[in-house]
C-alpha cells in the first residue's frame, strides 16, 4: 500500500493526455510535480497553481533523484514520449532513445528509490494490424512501426522490473485520444498537428485549405478507415483509477483504453459539420501508409479491473468540445504554436 495522498510524478504532464490527467488528479486533491522538457507541451496547459513544472528531461538522473529526495513520489505516471508514427519510421533511434532509454533512466531512480508504482502511457499501436476486432488484450502484439515498438519494449521492461523487484504497473494502451476539456480551457494543440479531428477543425476554419482524406477504398462500410475515438477526459479518468488500484496494492495490469465503438473518417467529418454548422472543404486522397483498416478496443478489461468504462461514447461528445476549444479565447492553439 501506499499513501494516496503523497506527490506523484508526472513526465509529460503538459502534453495533451498528460495535461488532462494532471488537471483530473489537481482536481481531487493529489499533489502533483510535472516533470517536462516542453518541447511538445505546452506551460500553459498546466492551469491549477498548486501543480508545480519542472521543465527537464525524463533521463536526467541528477534532476530526477534531487525530486525524489525533495518529495519522495510513491507513484509516477509516465507520459513523456514521441509520438508521430511516421517520424518514427525515418528516424527510428530518436524514438527508441526517447520513448524507451529515457524511461530505463527514469526506472532506474525509481528503483534507488524504492518506488514501485509506475502508470505507462502505452497504445493500440502495440497491436499492430489487428488479428481480430475488437481487439483484446490477447491479440498478438506485433507493432508494424517503431512507435509501437518502442512502447511494446517498455511493456517487457516493467514486467521484468515487476518480478525483479516488485514494480507493479499499468500499462494502459490507449485508442484514439480526443475531445478536449468541455470549458475550453486546455486542448488538443500538436505542433505539426497530423491527427484527425483538430485537422478537420483546421479545415472548417480555413487554418488548413481542406482535409485530405487518406483512402476511400477500405473494406470497410463507407470505405474510410474506422477508430476508436477516445475523449481524453475518459483517458484521464483511467489513469486515476490504475494509480488507485496499484497505490491500494493491487497488481499489475495491461489494459486497453477505448470506447467499442468504430467510427470511420467520413462520420468524423459528418459530426464536425453538425458542431460546427460549416461545411468542411474535403479532398479524397490516396491510403496513408502504414494505416490499419480498423482498430477497435473490447475495453471490458478495463472494467474488470479498473472499473473504468468510457463515459462518452458518441463521437458528438469528441467533436463538440474540440470545436470549442477551436473557436474558444485560445483558437485551438496554445500562444506558443500560433503562427
Ligand atoms: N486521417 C485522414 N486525414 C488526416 C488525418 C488522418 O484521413 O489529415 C485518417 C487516418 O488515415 C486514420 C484516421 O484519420 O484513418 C485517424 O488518424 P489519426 O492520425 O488521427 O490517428 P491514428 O489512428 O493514425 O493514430
Amino acid at each position: 500500500m501506499t499513501d494516496s495522498h503523497a506527490p506523484i510524478l508526472i513526465t509529460g504532464g503538459a502534453g495533451y493526455i498528460g495535461s488532462h490527467t494532471v488537471r483530473l488528479l489537481a482536481s481531487q486533491g493529489r499533489k502533483i510535480v510535472v516533470l517536462d522538457n516542453l518541447v511538445f507541451g505546452h506551460d500553459q496547459a498546466i492551469i491549477d497553481p498548486q501543480v508545480e513544472l519542472v521543465v527537464g528531461e525524463v533521463g536526467d538522473q541528477a534532476l530526477v533523484r534531487a525530486l525524489f529526495e525533495k518529495h519522495q513520489f510513491q507513484a509516477v505516471i509516465h507520459f513523456a514520449a514521441y509520438a508521430y508514427v511516421g517520424e518514427s519510421v525515418t528516424n527510428p533511434l530518436k524514438y527508441y532513445q526517447n520513448n524507451t532509454a529515457e524511461p530505463i533512466k527514469l526506472l532506474q531512480v525509481m528503483q534507488e528509490f524504492g518506488c514501485k508504482v509506475f502508470v505507462f502511457s502505452s497504445t493500440c499501436a502495440t497491436y499492430g494490424v489487428p488479428d481480430k476486432l475488437p481487439i483484446t488484450e490477447t491479440n498478438i502484439q506485433k507493432p508494424i512501426n517503431p512507435y509501437g515498438n518502442s512502447k511494446l519494449m517498455v511493456e517487457s521492461i516493467l514486467a521484468d522490473c515487476d518480478t525483479a523487484w516488485g514494480l507493479r504497473s499499468a500499462c494502459l494502451r490507449y485508442f484514439n485520444a480526443s475531445g478536449c476539456s468541455p470549458d475550453g480551457l486546455i486542448g488538443e494543440d500538436h505542433n505539426p498537428e497530423t491527427h484527425l479531428i483538430p485537422r478537420v477543425m483546421m479545415a472548417v476554419t480555413g487554418e488548413i485549405e481542406y482535409l485530405e482524406v487518406f483512402g476511400t477504398d477500405y473494406e470497410t462500410p463507407d470505405g474510410t478507415c474506422i477508430r476508436d475515438y477516445i475523449h481524453v477526459e475518459d483517458l484521464a479518468d483511467g489513469h486515476a483509477r490504475a494509480l488507485d488500484h496499484l497505490a491500494a496494492g493491487g497488481a499489475s495490469v495491461r489494459c486497453n483504453l477505448g470506447t467499442g465503438v468504430g467510427v470511420s473518417v467520413k462520420e468524423i467529418i459528418t459530426a464536425v459539420e453538425k458542431v460546427s454548422g460549416k461545411t468542411v472543404p474535403v479532398k479524397y486522397g490516396p491510403r496513408r501508409e502504414g494505416d490499419p483498416p480498423s482498430l477497435v478496443a473490447d475495453p471490458s478489461l478495463a472494467k474488470e479491473l479498473l472499473g473504468w468504462v468510457a463515459t462518452r461514447t458518441n463521437i458528438l461528445d469528441m467533436v463538440g468540445p474540440a470545436w470549442i476549444w477551436t473557436t474558444g479565447p485560445n483558437a485551438g492553439h496554445y500562444p506558443a504554436n500560433k503562427s
